[in-house]
């Protein structure tokens, strides 16, 4: 088995949002430069590798692009999340030890349909890879742990209903940050109760009460589920120096959680400090990766630590509860949660603060006794002038059973007869067939 450490720079030179955005190409130049100053490409625990791109297939295998994967998607999109593909394969095929994909643009704020940008994000990088790896090499449980300052909503989006995806994030408390979610009640539906978690963090947590967080909480959890590979949505915008987050992790915390982890494979997601904080905690994560001593690497600017009892009592709090949820439940009467019905519906409402705009969805999940049951989510947005766009999306899950496939199938058939949506979708994952019938041309395509 080869003990390499496999890395894919992806600056994206010719996509950004405007010029002075945040999310720009210097993010990864100032981190490429720092490691080859180290030497660190010339060490024989790193290989580097070029980008290949997804396919619009492997797009449509997790999201629903509206209308279609080019009209969301652009060739910078396909390299990011062709990116994380190649080398989670590599992985997987035993051709490296763990891999650390720096691309961007980043992918975690990304939901199942999209409409458009929302945080940065048009398509999920991390989910993308999931569904990749399920479907060409028969993995079933995984795990992607999010470390960046921002809830990873997307992502607990497109995994609410799959039991066998684990999605665990820290982040600073949704009351104080984008987007606003990620409290400790959002758990998953009823077909995956508890397999989401999420720990919100107060402003000013320290590298010392994240750790905590980890060592009681996030770790024992990765130990009873047992995945098969572990995604790191690295996100290094937890930085003490980050303008856009108010936690004080440091280069040597982030490397010190990678070394406990043990990713698989890391996707870059956020981390603004493009100077001060990114080359560092970039450099110390893959020395950490490639089992190389990483406790020289330091910031310029040092941090002032402020200790602070309440803080750290509400971490501690935070953490106990979530242990107590996560211990009791396999006996939790989720009848008393979600009812008793059938089919279980939530509506809710998402923001594309991007380009400015909302989406309203009513997704109703069947609760099958044989399979996680299949999901229908009827969606509609307007998109500035344009007119509003409503879709009838259908995804059945590679695990589903011979009658929920069925019944999804019908399903597909009846919304293709109802006037009012524009687009039906139908996300066949058990036979890997994504279909898009267009009701004004009355056309059907398939990827
Ligand atoms: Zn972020
Ligand atoms: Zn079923």
């Amino acid at each position: 088995m080869t003990s390499k450490t496999g890395l894919i720079f992806f600056p994206a030179f010719d996509w950004a949002i405007s010029p002075t955005h945040p999310e720009r190409e210097e993010r990864l130049l100032y981190t490429k430069d720092q490691l080859f100053e180290e030497g660190l490409m010339d060490l024989p625990e790193i290989e580097e590798f070029a980008p290949r791109l997804a396919s619009h297939k492997d797009i449509a295998r997790t999201h629903f692009c509206v209308p279609k994967v080019s009209d969301q998607v652009l060739e910078a999109h396909l390299i990011a999340s062709g990116a994380g593909i190649l080398l989670a394969e590599k992985v997987w095929q035993k051709e490296l030890k763990n891999a650390f994909a720096l691309v961007r643009p980043p992918g975690h704020h990304s939901m199942r349909v999209v409409h458009g940008n929302r945080g940065f994000c048009n398509i999920n990088n991390e989910a993308i890879v999931v569904d990749y790896l399920r479907h060409h090499h028969g993995l079933k449980k995984i795990a992607i742990v999010d470390t960046d300052v921002h809830h990873g909503d997307g992502t607990q989006e497109i995994f609410y209903h799959d039991p066998d995806v684990l999605c665990i994030s820290f982040h600073q408390d949704g009351r104080t940050i984008y987007p606003g979610t990620g409290f400790i009640n959002e758990l998953g539906g009823p077909t995956a109760f508890a397999r989401t978690l999420n720990v919100p963090l107060p402003v000013g947590t320290t590298d010392e009460e994240l750790h905590y967080v980890l060592d009681e909480f996030i770790l024992p959890v990765l130990r009873d589920f047992q995945p098969e590979f572990i995604i790191n949505s690295a996100g290094q915008d937890n930085h003490y120096t980050d303008p856009l987050g108010s936690i004080c992790m440091t280069a040597q915390g982030y490397a010190l959680l990678n070394e406990k982890l043990k990713p698989d494979l890391a996707v870059l997601e956020g981390g603004y400090a493009i100077e001060t904080a990114l080359p560092y905690v970039n450099l110390a994560i893959i020395l950490a990766m490639a089992g190389q001593d990483y406790s020289y690497v330091r910031e310029p600017h040092a941090l002032n630590i402020e200790h602070s009892k309440q803080r750290t009592t509400e971490i501690k709090a935070t953490v106990a509860k979530l242990q107590e949820i996560w211990r009791n439940r396999d006996q939790i009467d989720l009848d008393k949660i979600f009812g008793k019905k059938q089919y279980w519906q939530r509506k809710k409402s998402v923001y594309y603060d991007t380009d400015g705009f909302s989406e309203n969805q009513t997704e109703v999940i069947k609760r099958c006794g044989y399979c996680s049951g299949y999901l229908t989510v009827e969606s509609t947005a307007a998109r500035g002038s344009r007119k509003n766009s409503k879709v009838f999306c259908i995804s059945i899950p590679i695990t589903a059973c011979r009658s929920c496939q069925e019944e999804a199938y019908k399903s597909y058939s009846e919304a293709q007869g109802n006037s009012y949506y524009d687009y039906v979708y139908m996300q066949d994952k058990v036979r890997d067939v994504f279909l898009i019938y267009n009701k004004q041309s009355r056309q059907e395509s398939s990827l």
